[in-house]
């Protein structure tokens, strides 16, 4: 998301003249934009502020503080004289980026603008999206689900989405300048519910008609919709939160050949009494019940989640629980981090975090051990397949001069060749990692593929 943001923000600035440069030590301005998801997020950008103040060895900059971290530490960071910030602007206020940036300084004033909206999603803004093969659509903005360990509905304010026809103005101009991916994005994505909200239409420069039917359109409509766009070939979306999977969005994702197959379930834990504690909102029943549906309606699916070990008060028996839903859902992938507070959350008023880092890490240890031995085992079953892969981009780090992703998003190595990213090719798997997979083009001809030499990102 905050990549998207990051693009939005470029567009912003743009249309007032301001220019950008690639490196910091050119700039007259810097801005991070910051996350506050993680703990070590923060302790980054105070490292890369001392950083930048040392790389410009006294040359006078501007820096500002963009994003979650904004909105969730504006105090310290304004009161941090260590830290010398000029000034700060939380994710709902990139439209006043040029007034922060040209008030700051002025009369010693450390400009601020943290206020969250209920309606601004930015749909009145074609972002400056990165080249490449995939482009991220914010599709709606926020959360209104207040899970405990979480921080976001207090740093990017409650849920709100964009219409169906804004969205997909913008897709099919992606597909004009030759995406070839959309990753349709939200806090909790598959809650997007279009009312086609008078204020977006006033603010839409896209031609939008208010709708006269007061049908709202869910996110099932919205991947229909999106779908229909020529030239755009896969159809990926993050992050849902396993609450909002009708049999009508799971049919879609099941039966609509654009619509990639591979739904991320974030479990956060096991264990019905901690999901509880989370205010989840399902159970571990619930969950279980759910991936069976999902496999039963798409058995090509490739399910990933996002596991918390060691929320306070978890004993031993309830991380039991997790093993168990981990082995009963044989998750492809795994995202498993170790608990850790964040300022301002329902956890961290309620639930002191009492659970040791020694047991914490013991956990998280044990359980990526056990998701990698599934991701392994399932990622080996693929050699000998064929499976079509989009070609992304080329690759000095993993010694390989192309990656590409499958449908269902493993990631695949391929040898020496002349490859064009945004060409989807027939590729032969002839080994596997628990990381990734490795295969040999069957199809077009490898030496019928054109070398783009361009294509490093
Ligand atoms: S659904 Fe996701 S973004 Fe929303 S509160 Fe829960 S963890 Fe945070």
């Amino acid at each position: 998301m905050n990549e998207a943001d990051t693009e939005i923000i470029r567009a912003v600035l743009s249309k007032e003249d301001f220019q950008f440069v690639t490196d910091e030590i050119d700039a007259d301005v810097v801005m991070l934009n910051t996350c506050a998801i993680r703990e070590n997020a923060h302790r980054k950008v105070y490292g890369r502020i001392h950083d930048i103040r040392h790389r410009r060895a006294g040359k006078p900059v501007t820096i500002g503080i963009l994003g979650c971290m904004a909105t969730n530490l504006r105090q310290d960071l304004l009161e941090n004289k260590n830290l010398d910030i000029d000034f700060i602007a939380g994710p709902d206020s990139y439209k006043r980026l040029g007034d922060l940036i040209r008030q700051s300084g002025l009369h010693g004033e450390k400009p601020f603008d943290v206020t969250l909206s209920e309606f601004e999603t930015y749909c009145d803004i074609y972002p400056q999206h990165k080249t490449g093969v995939n482009a991220w659509v914010a599709v709606s903005r926020g959360c209104d689900n207040f899970c405990t360990f979480c921080v976001v509905p207090y740093t990017r304010g409650r849920e709100r989405s964009r219409s169906v026809e804004n969205i997909v103005e913008e897709v099919r101009r992606l597909a004009i300048e030759g995406f070839k991916q959309v990753t349709l994005l939200g806090q909790n994505v598959n809650s997007y519910i279009d009312y086609s909200h008078p204020q977006q239409i006033a603010s839409s420069p896209l031609n939008e008609t208010p709708r006269n039917d007061a049908k709202p359109r869910d996110f099932a409509d919205l991947l229909d919709a999106v779908s229909q766009i020529d030239g755009i070939e896969r159809i990926r979306f993050t992050s849902p939160h396993p609450k909002d999977f009708p049999e009508k969005l799971i049919a879609v994702v099941a039966k609509n050949p654009k619509v990639c197959k591979h739904i991320h379930l974030p479990l956060q834990s096991g264990n019905t009494r901690v999901l509880e504690m989370m205010n989840r909102t399902y159970t571990q029943q619930e969950f279980l019940d759910l991936a069976t549906k999902v496999r039963a309606m798409c058995p090509d699916i490739f399910l990933t989640t996002d596991i918390i070990v060691g929320f306070p008060t978890e004993t031993e028996a309830e991380f039991e629980d997790t093993v168990k839903v981990v082995k009963d859902v044989q998750f492809d992938a795994a995202f498993i981090f170790k608990y850790s507070e964040r300022k301002n959350t329902v956890a961290s008023k309620r639930y002191p975090d009492n659970i040791t880092e020694d047991q914490k890490k013991s956990r998280i240890v044990r359980l990526q051990e056990i998701q990698k031995e599934i991701t392994y085992k399932k990622n080996s079953a693929y050699i000998g397949k064929t499976l079509k892969v989009l070609l992304e981009h080329g690759t000095n780090k993993l010694k390989n001069d192309f990656v590409g992703r499958t449908d269902g998003g493993h990631l695949v190595l391929l040898p020496q060749g002349n490859y064009q990213s945004g060409q989807i090719i027939d590729v032969m798997i002839i080994s596997a990692s628990p990381h990734a997979l490795k295969g040999n083009v069957i199809s077009p001809n490898p030496s019928s593929l054109q070398l783009d030499t361009n294509s490093k990102i």
